[in-house]
Formats: C-alpha cells, structure tokens, sequence
C-alpha cells in the first residue's frame, strides 16, 4: 500500500503587529489608603506654596494661544484629549480668518474640517465648532456668555471649558482641572478626590481667594513641567518640603 503522507500548508508570514495609537492618559484615582494616609495641609503652608509659585511667575499665563474670548472658547474646545502645541498649530492659521462667531459660519463646517484635521476627533470638533457659533450669535448677541450656565449650554462646552473661559477671559476665580491638575492636587495632597469635580472643589476651598486667579495655571505649569506623570522632577521642585507624597523622590 502506498504510504501516505501529509502535506503541511505553508506558514503564513507573521502579520507585523500595528502600533497601538498613544492615547492621551485619563486622570487616574489615587488608591484609597492613600487619600487617607496625606497628613492635611495646614491654611498657613498652603499660603507659602502658592507664595512661592508666585514668587517664581508672577504672571502666569496659558499656553492655547486665542485673541479674543470667543476664539479663546473655541480653542479649548479644540483642546479637548489634545495638546496645546497641537491646538496652537492649527488655529494659528483659523483664527487669522475666523476669530468671530460669524466669520466661522461663514467658513463653514468642511472648510472649518481642513484648518483642524491635525488635531484629534476633529469631525466631532468641527460640528460642534460651528453648531456653538451659531448659539453664540443666535442667543448671545455674538459674545460669549459670562456665566457657568451659558458656556456649559454651548455645544462641546462642558465645566473644564466653563471654568477656563471663565478664569481667562472674565478674570474669575474658577479651577479648571485637568489631567495635570488632577495629578499634582493628589499627589501633594493639597486636594485629594477622585473625580475632577472633587479635586476642584477641595482645590477652591483650601486655596486663599489672593492666589485664585492664577492658581488655576500655576498648577498646569507645575504638572506639565515638574511634577511629571512618570518621572516627577522632585529634586527641582519648588514645593518638595511641603509635598505629602509618600514616593517623591527628595
Ligand atoms: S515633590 Fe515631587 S511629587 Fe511632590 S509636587 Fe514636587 S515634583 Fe510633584
């Protein structure tokens, strides 16, 4: 009898696996023993932490470049899971054309799409680009409301965007949190919480009123540039005698 024998199918070639896209890092919780274990910061050393961001930049100032308050509103909204830089580099030339409600109906949502298509969820953005300036100019008068209730009305405007307007534009004394502040407010222990509403909430009540129109930045300042997601930059860091964190590194 003739032997048989198998034939094996041919290895396919490995599939190169693609690279996962970076996703932009959401607010992590601080573990509940930690919370609980930060001794509470006294009113007097949280004077002298924000004595000495003062100290340092007497006049912070935000990083998303914007001329007025409605292309201010605009830009924010843009920044939502993107960089600033990235923001910056598109607007830069939208706003050149479109710095007023009607000027950006004017452009119109597809031409509006080809000035933001470097910046993420930008099909999303753009819609909600156009549908907010058609509110601004249809229930406002053109101009940005000044209230929480008004911004958090507008398409794509949600507390962060409210809270930053707010304190940019109006010289109010809000706390917009984002990752940044989330990180250092838990970190040092000045705010711990678990949701951005809480770290805001804890930041407002402990910060004295003389310090709240910057804080807001002081803050953003200090997690882009020292305290540091992975590697915070505790040796450098203005405030490390004060800081509770249980792993700085001074
Ligand atoms: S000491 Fe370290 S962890 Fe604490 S605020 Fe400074 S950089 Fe952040």
């Amino acid at each position: 009898m003739a032997k048989i024998t198998r034939k094996t199918a041919p290895r396919k070639a490995p599939v190169p696996k693609k690279k996962a896209k970076p996703v932009a890092a959401k607010p992590k919780a601080p573990a509940k023993k930690s919370l609980k274990a930060m001794k509470p910061w006294t009113p007097a050393e949280v004077h002298e932490v924000f004595s000495r961001f003062r100290k340092a930049n007497p006049e912070p100032k935000g990083e998303l470049e914007h001329v007025n308050p409605f292309t201010l509103l605009v830009a924010v909204v843009l920044s939502a899971q993107a960089t600033d830089a990235g923001v910056n580099k598109a607007t830069r030339a939208l706003f050149a054309i479109a710095d007023t409600p009607q000027k950006m109906l004017d452009l119109g949502e597809e031409r509006l799409r080809e000035y933001i298509k470097t910046i993420g969820l930008y099909r999303t953005k753009a819609k909600n680009v156009i549908a907010l300036s058609a509110k601004v100019l249809s229930e406002f008068g053109g101009e940005v409301p000044r209230t929480r209730a008004g911004i958090e009305s507008l398409p794509g405007a949600g507390r962060k965007t409210a809270n930053v307007v707010l304190n940019m534009a109006f010289g109010e004394h809000t706390m917009a949190v984002d990752t940044h502040v989330f990180r250092v407010g838990n970190r040092t222990g000045l705010a711990p919480g678990k949701t951005p509403l809480e770290v805001e909430l804890g930041l407002e009540k402990v910060i004295p009123a003389e310090f709240m129109l910057h804080a807001h930045h002081w803050l953003i300042l200090h997690g882009r540039y020292t305290c540091l997601a992975r590697k915070p930059r505790c040796e450098v860091c203005l405030i490390n005698d004060l800081c509770r964190w249980p792993e700085k590194t001074v």
